[in-house]
């Protein structure tokens, strides 16, 4: 196992492995509410059950949590599982849904009535809010809480049957109204709600809560290691009570789920909320929740975020009994040096200015080698047209450039890359002195490659023959908040944190002829700017590249400057 992958869930499992629990089988789950897009705190999770599962050979089920009728959509759950795939994880069997469970949910249910754990409560929301008490003070018992067992079970079927109104009972567990810990104060395991399930539709007008479901399904499927994020902590007593119920008066099972807690991940200049996310998509801040800008796993795969980014993200980030936020410099890291392996390097010019090479043939084309990694050599070499008419980035030329400006200004010489040693000899502006054009001559001496090429000048720049570019579409994005904690103030809300500078579009950009052919994600080094990959919505005819990350940190720079 890799060093970083070490943490305390593997050192449980394994301690229960040695203890022989479960018959020394291990199942693992990852249990979205499809309730929104994956971000990348789903994916730290998914990456933990799943790696859990790959590592102990064993496998990993995907179960959607829907619980909530009103909520759920089926949208979310293909996307859901669009993402799990395209991270490389393969769950076993068919996806699991906990509506699956809904009638043994219900049989348990009666049973725990019978056994006088459960009664049927008939106090509104705000009388059971007022009775719950506070940590340091107890509870209030329910009026009803000592009604015979028969009362709540003709009750609570009625509830099923559709009798009473939304609201109008509820069923509550029979623990503790005076427990130190607020969630077995009587916690309620169903509730009234007239609407549409999307799997079982009008079947059910009463729903069970999260609590009751949750290890009630993992118990259902032998789920053994019931990993969640650390606001579950205050859950497990009553997860463990719920699994003593059911259990009552049966023998002992094989295999009984155990909950193991661990810190969410929480990265600054950003939220993660679904609630949030979903409000950047309904207000129209972003586009949609695959927009680039977003932290859902399809907008860093939008954005040109590979599986293995990601992946390397999790590992890095470990698993921890503590929470933490993390610097999201850390996933653009992962980015930068997963592409640094494996993006073919190509020459996009971004500003471009028009560049005439007076002593250059007029009609002449060369094809000049140049290689597509120099960090991978089995990536191979190709070829580049080069003519008398370039396009460079209108900001390698300055008027009256300072000393260390090695790049072009009038007089001085600089290397075309792959291609020659340029000097620049004139330029020209228009009325309102804006360089239009620039002029050099070349020195046919200084080929890249041939053994008299050697002549060496400070700075290399990258180019594109005119007549050969493509035009293209480029979308530069910036981080989404300006501030490192938006949804960490409590007079301010997060949306006040917008950046207004996270999208500029690039029109009229000029692209080596090859990138016409880049499909949707390609991913690519833009030589000297940084990484980009094809638009998913990208076509020959128009064609879209998304920046994912600059070749260094440029937010550094910018807080050192600060
Ligand atoms: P959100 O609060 O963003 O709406 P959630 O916890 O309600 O998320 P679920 O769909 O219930 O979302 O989450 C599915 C699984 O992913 C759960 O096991 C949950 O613990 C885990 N998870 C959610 N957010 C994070 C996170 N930031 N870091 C790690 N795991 C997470
Ligand atoms: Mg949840």
């Amino acid at each position: 196992m890799d060093n970083e992958k070490v943490n305390f869930i593997y050192e449980e499992i394994n301690q229960d492995l040695q203890e022989g629990k479960n018959n020394k089988k291990i199942l693992t789950r990852f249990p979205p509410e499809p309730n929104g897009y994956l971000h990348i705190g789903h994916a730290k999770s998914i990456c933990l059950n799943f790696g859990i599962a790959k590592y102990y050979n064993a496998e990993c089920n995907l179960r959607f949590d829907d619980t909530n009728p009103a909520k759920e959509e089926v949208e979310y759950i293909d996307s859901i599982k669009e993402d799990i795939e395209w991270l490389g994880f393969k769950w076993a069997n068919q996806p699991k849904f906990a509506s699956d469970y809904f009638e043994q949910l219900y049989l348990w249910a009666e049973k725990l009535i019978k056994n006088d754990k459960a009664y049927v409560c008939e106090h509104t929301p705000e009388e059971i809010a007022a009775q719950k008490g506070t940590p340091t003070q107890p509870g209030t018992e329910s009026k009803y809480r000592n009604r015979p067992f028969d009362e709540s079970l003709e009750l609570f079927r009625r509830m099923r049957k559709g009798e009473f109104k939304d609201g109008e009972k509820i069923l509550r567990a029979k623990i503790d109204m005076a427990s130190p810990n607020m969630h077995m104060r009587d916690p309620i395991m169903y509730r009234i709600l007239h609407q549409v399930h999307h799997r079982t539709g009008d079947k059910w007008c009463i729903y069970p809560m999260y609590d009751y479901t949750h290890g009630q399904s993992d118990f259902i499927e032998g789920i053994t290691h019931s990993i969640c994020t650390l606001e579950f902590e205050v859950h497990r007593p009553l997860y463990n009570w719920f699994l003593e119920q059911i259990l009552e008066g049966e023998p002992q099972p094989e295999v009984k789920p155990r909950q193991i807690e661990f810190a969410r991940l929480n990265l600054n200049y950003t939220v993660m909320s679904k609630r949030k996310l979903l409000e950047l998509v309904q207000k129209g801040v972003v586009q949609s929740w695959d927009d680039p800008r977003m932290p859902t796993i399809s907008g860093l795969r939008r954005r040109g975020y590979t599986p293995e980014s990601i992946k390397m993200f999790a590992d890095r980030v470990g698993v921890a009994k503590r929470d933490n936020v993390i610097d999201i410099a850390l996933l653009e890291y992962c980015a930068r040096e997963d592409l640094n392996r494996t993006a073919k390097r190509v020459n996009a010019v971004l500003d471009p200015i028009k560049l005439i090479i007076t002593n250059y043939p007029e009609n002449k084309t060369e094809m000049l080698e140049t290689v597509n990694n120099p960090e991978d050599e089995s990536a191979g070499t190709r070829e580049v047209p080069f003519s008398r008419e370039l396009y460079i980035e209108r900001d390698d030329f300055m008027e009256d450039p300072p000393k260390k400006f090695f790049r072009l200004g009038p007089g001085r010489e600089t290397r075309l890359k792959s291609a020659y040693i340029i000097k620049c000899e004139d330029y020209k502006k228009d009325e309102e002195g804006n360089i239009t054009e620039i002029y050099c001559t070349y020195d046919p001496e200084t080929k890249s490659g041939m053994p008299q090429s050697n002549r060496k000048v400070k700075g290399t720049l990258h180019w594109v023959s005119a007549k050969h570019a493509i035009d293209a579409e480029v979308k530069l994005y910036d981080r989404l908040f300006m501030d490192p904690e938006p949804d960490g103030h409590k007079d301010k809300e997060f949306k006040e944190f917008l950046n207004p500078e996270s999208l500029k579009i690039l029109k009229g950009c000029k692209l080596e002829p090859q990138l016409g052919s880049a499909k949707p994600l390609d991913n690519f080094q833009f030589q000297r700017i940084g990484y980009f990959c094809a638009d998913k919505e990208s076509t020959k005819e128009h064609l879209i590249f998304n920046k994912t990350v600059g070749l260094r940190d440029s937010w550094s720079k910018k807080s050192k400057k600060q």
